[in-house]
């Protein structure tokens, strides 16, 4: 993290040479202390033993953009605790471990990961737009240089010759983090594999920076024979802003079908109220509620744990509230399992 040590004049000047976004992505903030400053909240908080200790293991990382849709002075306000590196996470947890899904088991390639028939997922880069602390990645080496073009080759072979492959999922980290003229060339490699149908990104990257969101990526994602699909990552309504609902409103008219996928979060969106609210606001923006999942059991994020048969309860209360097409499918990561598990 070199960039802790630099000079905010010197990223400023670096900076202006990028895309809005990547510059967006390079300002955000890694600091506990500033984040404090920017929200009025006690600078004793970000002094707290526990909150350097976490940290240290996973840094803090926001960008400007979600920064403004944080409530200033409240330190429980639910956007702020999914990026808040808080002494909870440093609590015994039995159970909680290092890699909960066991991903490495499925790779069928470097970076290519068969494990549901039909789909293949190719993790394009470690790199993220938002460190989420309750994320099962969140300890595995941060990266901030996406991997190379050459190391997409071999994952683009391992495609071509599986032809039971019908849907590429770019995932990461977030997939987005690469520029466009690069995931450009990559969408055209995959529409020359002719048994690939569909191409789907997995992205946080329109509700953290909404500028993520360029004419160029509406461009390669909808432009090729693939048909597109985008699943966003919102967890709360209040992150779904008028600059949010702008850029994804670019995507809907560039003709992407968009879903959401959500966490269950103790203190962010765990109840029947929250989770009513993120689906209508969702809905309205013409992005259906497609999982919200049971937290994967990874250290130092018991604190974020919803019980499954609470989780249950608050599901069947949102079916009585909403129209089926505005309920998620309520999942869970089961290693060795042939899709996810539908809890509910
Ligand atoms: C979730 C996931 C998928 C996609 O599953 P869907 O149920 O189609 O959304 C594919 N590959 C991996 C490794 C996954 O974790
Ligand atoms: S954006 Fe996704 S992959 Fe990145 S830290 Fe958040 S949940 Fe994890």
């Amino acid at each position: 993290m070199s960039i802790l040590t630099t000079s905010p004049a010197a990223v400023r000047a670096r900076s202006a040479a990028l895309d809005g976004w990547q510059a967006e992505l390079r300002a955000a903030i890694r600091d506990p202390r500033r984040l404090c400053e920017a929200l009025g909240l006690p600078l004793e908080l970000a002094h707290a033993a526990g909150t350097s200790a976490a940290a240290a293991e996973f840094p803090l990382f926001v960008p400007a953009s979600f920064l403004r849709r944080i409530e200033p002075g409240n330190p429980h306000d639910p956007l702020l605790r999914q990026v808040w590196p808080g002494p909870e996470e440093a609590s015994p947890s039995p159970g909680f471990v290092l890699d909960p899904t066991a991903d490495a088991r499925y790779a069928v390639a470097p970076g290519l990961l068969k494990k549901y028939a039909g789909r293949a997922l190719m993790v394009l880069t470690g790199a993220c737009a938002v460190h989420c602390r309750y994320c099962f990645r969140r300890h595995f080496p941060y990266d901030e240089t996406p991997a190379t073009e050459a190391a997409w080759n071999v994952a683009l072979q391992a495609i071509e010759a599986d032809a039971s492959i019908r849907e590429v999922i770019l995932s990461g980290g977030d997939p987005l983090t690469v520029t466009d003229p690069r995931l450009a060339r990559l969408a055209a490699r995959l529409a020359a594999i002719s048994h690939v149908e569909r191409l789907r990104v997995h992205t946080r990257l329109p509700v953290m920076i909404p500028s993520r969101v360029t004419a160029a990526l509406a461009d390669w994602l909808s432009g090729t024979r693939l048909t597109p699909v985008m699943v966003i990552h919102a967890n709360h309504a209040r992150e779904l802003d008028a600059e949010v609902a702008a850029a994804l409103q670019r995507l809907r008219t560039a003709g992407v079908q968009m879903l959401n996928q959500a966490v269950l979060l103790r203190g962010v969106n765990d109840t029947v109220e929250a989770q009513e609210q993120l689906s209508l606001r969702l809905v309205a923006l013409g992005v259906t509620p497609y999982y919200l999942h049971q937290l994967d059991r990874v250290r130092g994020a018991a604190h974020f744990e919803v019980p499954i048969d609470q989780g249950r309860t608050l599901l069947a209360e949102l079916r009585r509230r909403l129209p089926g097409y505005a309920v998620p499918q309520y999942v869970q990561e089961q290693p060795g399992a042939l899709h996810k598990v539908v809890l509910s």
